[in-house]
């Protein structure tokens, strides 16, 4: 047995000296390492022998099988490495190459306007609530003191889809989403304060100021203290961060359906710093929003008692903030996504 173990020994010795690639390696690793290998028979056959022979027989195997795993490992490794340097050659950066030119896009304004306005007030606590487009009248109207019939739907040149179903001519339906499912809580504490945005659709003229589609950012807020200095000190507030700490606003009396009393705001010119110029047509102010408390008449519409809640709102044109803050004169530019247009507000809070 002795001298069939120094055969194959010999044996495998000579035929792993001619293997030149992994597949050859394969073929000797089968021969001589697998199930049915020279050594295994013998091992196999090491039963019928004498005790001391097999004590001798077992240390020659092992020094043999040892002997052909490992020069079976190491030769598979070398393969492996050979394999991953042929690989990392192929794959050489080619450092003499051109770059590849990779245009970064930027934030919309109108969107800059939004993310800025809705991080100043979700700061202050409101919610961020997402609103529909698709509106029925009741909703985008009559919840908000505009019976049928009302002169002052005539403001609001109106999209209809039916007879009672419009595009939404303000972002105000969501108040009166909103009142009304806090008025269907039941919760003691009637607090609520939110906003949203989002588009909004009226047969307006089109004229360099006006499209018929833009956007709005529509706040209110209601609860059982709600007074007339909480709205000029929010709005106050959003002015300065929005623009500059030195500006002031002004309120200017002015008539909504859904407030009482109702204001306009304006802001000292942003261009002249309130001395007076061609934009603020010399008068050191500018319109910037409209707002007010909101009517009893519109809090019991919802559902909920004017007696125990009252509330605040404002609508904000984005595209009016927009327009004042980075100097655009034509309302179009917003939507015609020209690029070297949308390119310059690269640097603004991106
Ligand atoms: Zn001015």
């Amino acid at each position: 047995m002795l001298k069939q173990l120094e055969n194959i020994l010999k044996n495998f010795n000579e035929k792993i000296k001619s293997v030149k690639n992994p597949t050859e390696l394969e073929e000797v690793k089968k021969v001589y390492a697998g199930k049915e290998s020279p050594l295994n028979e013998v091992l196999k056959s090491m039963k019928s022998a004498a005790v001391e022979e097999k004590k001798a027989v077992g240390v020659k195997a092992n020094e043999v099988k040892t002997h052909i795993f490992g020069h079976i490992n190491s030769l598979n490794e070398k393969f492996k490495h050979e394999e991953l340097k042929k690989q990392l050659e192929n794959e050489k950066v080619d450092l003499s190459m051109p770059g590849l030119n990779l245009k970064m896009g930027s934030k919309h304004p109108l969107n800059l306007v939004i993310e800025e306005i809705s991080d100043i007030f979700t700061e202050l606590g409101f919610d961020m609530v997402a609103g529909t487009e698709y509106e029925t009248d009741d909703f985008c109207f009559q919840k908000l003191n505009l019976p049928i019939g009302h002169p002052a739907r005539d403001m609001q040149d109106t999209f209809y889809i039916d007879n009672n179903t419009v595009l939404r001519t303000h972002c105000t339906n969501m108040t009166a989403r909103m009142l009304t499912d806090l008025s269907k809580l039941g919760a003691k504490e009637k607090n609520l304060a939110a906003i949203s945005f989002g588009n909004v659709y009226r047969r307006d003229d089109d004229d360099a100021t006006h499209s018929h589609q833009f956007m709005q950012i529509d706040g209110f807020a209601v609860g059982k203290k709600i007074s007339f200095a909480n709205l000029k000190w929010i709005l106050e507030y959003m002015c300065k961060r929005l623009f500059s700490e030195n500006t002031e606003i002004r309120m200017r009396p002015s008539y909504f359906p859904f407030t009482e009393p109702s204001v306009e705001v304006d802001i000292t010119c942003i261009t002249c710093q309130g001395k007076g110029c061609k934009i603020c047509k010399f008068t050191g102010w500018i319109e910037i929003l409209g707002s007010g408390l909101i009517a009893p008449e519109v809090i019991e519409l919802n559902g909920l008692d004017p007696k125990e809640v009252g509330g605040l709102a404002f609508g904000i044109g984005v595209e009016r903030v927009a327009m004042l803050k980075y100097g655009i004169k034509n309302i179009r530019d917003f939507y015609e996504n020209d690029i070297k247009f949308l390119n310059q507000f690269k640097f603004f809070g991106n």
